[in-house]
């Protein structure tokens, strides 16, 4: 008897355990063959998509089924190039020195949360103090809500380069920091950074090929490594299976970056035709970050909301980058959505869809860059579509993005490996 109930109280369990989830999706977008398909259920069994059918399809009673006919449902959103462990405001510069990585921590978690909640079920940290490490794994154990997370850490930079920590210190406190602060210069400190990054947890390497607007330096845009430093970098980093991404402003430094074998070019400010024909011919993706440009300049216009130094870099630099844009999508370079979020606020990731649009890039190819083309270059085929076997990363949006394009900014419906973070 006491075996019977046992046998019941498991296959119960089995049972329980098997509950499918079926999406009735109005609209699909296919990131693939970037068109809209009509009423479509997709099947989710555990944190995977099992199935798609066409029609509104329904399980067994023990089934779920959320009703999106009125939505359209695409892969969840995927940002590569967010900086989770700040966000902008006149503190900035104060903040490096007043706040512990324990403040850092809570806010970082809002940030994340917030990012998930407006459509991002993915994003790439491309670097902070290392707080960005312990915000992943937290996400991963469900400790806290959030995107999932691939990081730097912290990024790499020269000696005075953009991503050296103590830029513009007092002499006392400015120290000579090394490639375990992230300061490197020669091959040698470069491949040691890359293995203190994967000592330290990180998933990617960034580094900060030129100069660049928020850092306390005078230089906004020239070239900071030499080509040899980048190609020390790379090579090691594929010894981690690191990809590397690089910060760059001016063609000199991206030149250098695209040769010496990096994954993606971030912001490509002054991107000429030849770095565009180089970067298809080597296959690099440019991460533009449009809004990032054009809010640093609006925040510019703020009296001493910016230090002087600063201010002057981001009236300069904060308009370029769409029209380069503009040219690298006309020239067919490869290209991967990304905002800087950070340097604006959370949570707005979706205006970069405008100013894509904006540029000329239809809706649908700025989503496939924000899906398909984003886990591409993430190296992780698990997500980015949906499609049977794929991770169930799923969202939906009010109303029809390639209609109105403020509908990016209406995500109604938020999934992330198979579980249900909104549904309004
Ligand atoms: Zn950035």
């Amino acid at each position: 008897m006491r075996k019977l109930l046992y046998l019941t109280l498991s296959l119960i369990a089995i049972h329980v355990a098997a509950q499918k989830t079926y999406l009735h999706c109005g609209t699909l977008v296919d990131v693939k063959k970037l068109s809209l398909l009509n009423e479509v259920t997709i099947i989710i069994d555990g944190n995977k998509i099992i199935d798609i059918q066409k029609g509104y399809v329904a399980g067994s009673a023990n089934d779920k089924i959320i009703d999106l006919k009125k939505q359209t449902v695409m892969p969840g959103l995927i940002d590569m190039h967010v900086h989770l462990e700040e966000e902008t405001g006149p503190n900035r510069y104060l903040n490096g020195f007043t706040l512990n990585d324990a403040d850092i921590a809570f806010q970082a978690a809002v940030y994340a949360e917030r990012t998930l909640m407006s459509g991002f079920t993915a994003i790439r940290d491309l670097g902070g103090r290392g707080v960005n490490i312990s915000l992943r794994n937290a996400i991963n154990n469900n400790l806290t809500k959030g995107p999932r997370i691939y990081t730097a850490g912290k990024a790499i930079a020269s000696t005075g380069g953009h991503a050296d920590p103590t830029n513009n210190y007092r002499k006392e406190i400015m120290g000579d920091p090394g490639p375990k602060e992230g300061v490197v210069n020669g091959p040698e400190d470069a491949a040691k950074a890359v293995r203190q990054r994967y000592k330290d947890g990180s998933d990617l390497i960034k580094i900060t090929a030129t100069g660049g607007v928020l850092s306390m330096a005078k230089d906004g845009s020239g070239a900071q490594f030499t080509e040899e430093e980048i190609k020390a970098i790379v090579t090691t980093a594929k010894d981690y299976g690191f990809k590397v991404a690089a910060h760059a402003h001016v063609a000199e430094g991206m030149k250098r970056a695209v040769l010496g074998g990096v994954s993606s070019i971030e912001h490509g400010t002054y991107m000429t035709e030849e770095v565009m024909d180089l970067m298809k011919q080597k296959g690099t993706y440019l991460v533009p970050t449009i809004i990032a440009g054009k809010s640093s300049a609006d925040s510019a216009k703020k009296p001493g909301y910016y230090p002087e130094i600063v201010r002057a870099k981001a009236l300069v630099v904060g308009n370029f980058i769409q029209a380069t844009f503009a040219k690298a999508y006309k020239r067919g370079v490869k290209i991967a959505f990304g905002t800087d979020a950070g340097v604006y606020s959370h949570g707005k990731n979706w205006m970069e869809f405008i100013y894509m649009t904006e540029a000329g890039m239809p809706i649908l190819e700025a989503i496939q860059c924000a899906t398909l083309n984003a886990a591409d270059l993430l190296g992780d085929d698990r997500i980015g579509i949906i499609e049977k076997d794929k991770l169930a990363d799923i969202i939906a949006v009010d109303g029809d993005p390639t209609k109105d394009i403020t509908s990016m900014s209406r995500v109604k419906f938020v999934m992330k490996n198979g579980t249900v973070y909104k549904n309004n």
